[in-house]
């Protein structure tokens, strides 16, 4: 029952979501072509409602970055570090997830530049704020930044990289000590639910959020936001769909020969559910009991690899933030180098490892794949009104690559049955 509800209230959200979407979009175009420029439209409107409402929402969000990555990441390594005891099984699949998150990133830069949603939609005209510039520095520097002179100072500035390297640190040594650190572990797990709460929080107040700040892109430049914003919606769909259907499946044929077909017919109900929740985490009880269940994966393999993989492979997450990155570069005219590309893969990997599996957070961490390159944030505004759709979609993703893992590691350790997973009416 309460269940039901949960779903029910989610639904409706995203439905709300869409709808402010949608009345933003009608609202901006109206004051965009019907408001004569005046102070009125322009201060009072524009630059006063829609900009501090919007950019409010905007820097709800950003606020939860620093403590959510830190958090998710020391329980995720806290995993991590239980894996000593699984042995070769847990550096198989976290080698996979890793593998597959930067492939799925690569596929998605490769489409964001060959389609270029971007171009088209001139930013500099939206964007009031100051636009974040990268100061040069070298790969060595860059190398050595990575580890943090002070954490306190990393977390209260912002700094992602040395951030992940402490919280990492922290999680594989807290596993180690067990029992002994239980009341950190359990602080630690605590605030993650709590931060977690927090973002369903601030979700609430998204569809006003959205609203504001696509009814702001929209009065200031017309008709000219919507193709750029199809189009990257149209991108990341294809990316997520070459990397569901294509990448994965081939990776299943190749180290299993198994029947890809069978796999999607059999797994589909687990993504319709992963996508009209959104939420990873709430997809484990589902994927372990299909998987066992239709596929004879062994709940052995699968109850350890598909919660770990709810918390640290986000392959659709990370393809969004890659198609994201291409965006707000060709909308604010900034030229990304070889370099760049790869400081996009490292980070968009990492910041899948930090996203935790509920809906919205992968817009949360994709703030810190910007910063990585210089990226101004402000691109997230237009990119977040129609993110709901992506994030269900990039969950089913998301869920499916833990799901291919689970299997394929199942069938090298010879733990999954292979009639049940043949057989059509299992
Ligand atoms: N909703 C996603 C998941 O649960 C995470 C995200 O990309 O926001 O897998």
């Amino acid at each position: 029952m309460s269940n039901n509800n949960t779903e029910k209230k989610k639904l409706n959200l995203t439905t709300i979501i869409l709808v402010a979407l949608l009345l933003g979009a009608v609202a901006g175009v109206i004051v965009h072509y019907a408001v004569p420029e005046s102070s009125f439209r322009d201060d009072v409107l524009i630059n006063g409602i829609f900009y501090v409402i919007g950019n409010g929402f905007i820097r709800l969000m950003q606020m939860l970055v620093v403590p959510l990555v830190f958090c998710s990441l020391v329980c995720g390594s806290m995993a991590i570090g239980d894996t000593k005891r699984l042995g070769k099984v847990g550096v198989k699949t976290i080698g996979f997830y890793l593998v597959t998150t930067a492939l799925a990133i690569a596929l998605a830069l490769t489409i964001g530049t060959l389609f270029k949603p971007g171009v088209g939609l001139d930013m500099s005209k939206v964007q009031v704020a100051d636009v974040t510039t990268q100061e040069a520095t070298s790969l060595a520097d860059t190398l050595l930044n990575i580890i943090p002179k002070n954490p306190i100072g990393a977390l209260a500035n912002g700094d992602m990289l040395p951030i992940i390297l402490f919280a990492l640190f922290v999680g594989i040594l807290l596993a180690g000590r067990g029992e002994k650190a239980e009341t950190v572990a359990n602080f630690f797990s605590q605030f993650n639910d709590l931060m977690m709460d927090m973002t369903m929080a601030v979700m609430k107040v998204a569809p006003i959020g959205v609203f504001c700040l696509i009814a702001k892109t929209f009065a200031t430049l017309g008709f000219d936001a919507f193709v750029p914003m199809l189009k990257y919606m149209g991108c990341v769909l294809l990316a997520l769909a070459i990397h569901g259907f294509g990448v994965y499946q081939i990776l299943l044929k190749l180290l299993t020969g198994l029947n890809p077909f069978k796999f999607i017919k059999k797994f589909l109900p687990v993504m319709a559910f992963a996508f009209s929740t959104a939420t990873s985490n709430a997809t484990i009880p589902l994927s372990i009991e299909t998987l066992s269940k239709k596929m004879g994966v062994s709940k052995k393999i699968s109850s350890f690899t598909i919660p770990l993989g709810a918390t640290i492979n986000m392959d659709g997450t990370a393809i969004m933030q890659g198609v994201a990155v291409c965006f707000a570069a060709q909308a604010f005219g900034i030229q990304l180098s070889a370099g760049d590309y790869a400081t996009v893969i490292a980070t968009a990997t990492l910041a899948s490892i930090g996203t935790a599996g509920v809906p919205g957070v992968g817009l949360v961490t994709l703030s810190m794949v910007f910063a990585s390159v210089g990226l101004p944030v402000e691109a997230i505004g237009i990119i977040m009104g129609i993110d709901r759709i992506l994030d269900m979609t990039r969950t089913a993703v998301n869920i499916t690559g833990d799901a291919v893992c689970t299997t394929i590691v199942a069938c090298q350790d010879k733990l999954i049955d292979k009639d049940v997973f043949n057989n059509d009416a299992a």
